[in-house]
């Protein structure tokens, strides 16, 4: 998983250690240097001047060796992430009525695979969930989605290309409902570039599915690509602006340097990273470690 992932950080590493300066005293100007750093990598002005500003006061009333600045940076990176109360799995355990999981994004993020994915993580964990297949625009994606939904061996309910989106979600409640199903993942179209058509699209699911499962959706997880890195920030941006989200699946992070943009989406929205997707394959969906994922970064 995000095997280049410290590499913003890996500067940081090179500069102490190849000058063989492990035990040295950090002064005004390496704290520049770190953060030239931070600022080239994305993880967002704010944040960057939070912990420069902390090292810079440190260093003011005390020496601080390079074991100390990585303190900070960790505990700094560490505090702006957004820990869910539940899992999942509990979430859904709590649920005396079927889970509704709506799955959004822009095209091409990976939410049809993330849903096989999820579908199929669930079932291996003792649940009942069924798929629906409300991106009914793009012309495979209802096949792409059976193709998952049987290899996860859970049902899925799809209608012909073209239908409505809403009636398919509203096919899929019924259905959780009669088949005492215990959640329910429903993939949408994901497109920005007509942003009054989706809200309308979207906004019709949510109501139509209110009618059939009381509160419904009660999750609406954002998916988001790996290496988009910036442009996931205006993703989210826009999402945020017609829907809640809550929570986030980063997809295709097993080869990604873009590392630094996720702390940023942290510290803007809040919203709580879930899964890693970590491959194309059905079993390559992997819950977020808040706290694995700083140890890698600052791996020095
Ligand atoms: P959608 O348009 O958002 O539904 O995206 P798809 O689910 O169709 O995925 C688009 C492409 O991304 C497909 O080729 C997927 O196999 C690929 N993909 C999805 N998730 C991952 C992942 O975690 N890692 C890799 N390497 N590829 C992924
Ligand atoms: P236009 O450019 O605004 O006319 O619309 P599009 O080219 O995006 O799509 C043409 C038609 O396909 C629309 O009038 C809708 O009936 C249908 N359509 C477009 N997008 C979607 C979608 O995301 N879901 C569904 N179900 N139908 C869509
Ligand atoms: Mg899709």
């Amino acid at each position: 998983m995000f095997k280049n992932y410290g590499s913003f950080l890996d500067k940081i590493k090179e500069f102490f250690y190849k000058s063989k300066k492990e035990n040295k005293i950090i002064n005004k100007s390496d704290i520049d240097y770190v953060e030239k750093v931070l600022l080239s990598a994305d993880i967002g002005t704010d944040i960057t001047i939070k912990i420069v500003s902390k090292l810079e006061q440190k260093i003011k009333e005390d020496e601080i060796s390079i074991q100390e600045l990585k303190k900070i940076l960790k505990d700094e990176i560490l505090s702006i992430f957004i820990k869910k109360k539940y899992s999942l799995y509990e979430r859904i355990k709590k649920s005396k009525i079927p889970y509704v999981c709506m799955i959004v994004g822009v095209n091409g993020v990976g939410k049809t695979t993330t849903v096989g994915k999820l579908a199929f993580l669930l079932k291996n964990n003792g649940f009942n969930p069924i798929i629906g297949a409300s991106d009914t625009f793009r012309e495979c994606a209802i096949d792409q989605l059976e193709i998952l939904a049987n290899l996860a061996k859970v049902p899925l309910v799809k209608q012909q290309i073209n239908s409505d989106p809403a009636s398919v979600a509203y096919d899929t409640l019924q259905s959780a409902k009669s088949k005492k199903k215990d959640v329910v993942l429903i993939d949408t179209a994901g497109r920005l570039h007509n942003r009054v058509n989706l809200m309308y699209e979207l906004s019709k699911i949510y109501k139509v599915m209110k009618k059939v499962i009381p509160g419904a959706p009660h999750e609406t997880i954002l998916i988001l690509d790996a290496n988009n890195g910036q442009n996931a920030i205006e993703q989210t941006k826009k999402f945020l602006s017609f829907s809640k989200v809550s929570c986030i699946i980063l997809t295709k992070t097993e080869g990604t340097a873009k590392g630094g943009f996720i702390i940023n989406i942290m510290n803007r929205f809040k919203i709580p990273i879930q899964y890693l997707g970590i491959g194309e394959k059905i079993n390559k969906l992997i819950e977020f470690d808040d706290e694995k994922f700083v140890n890698d970064l600052i791996k020095f």
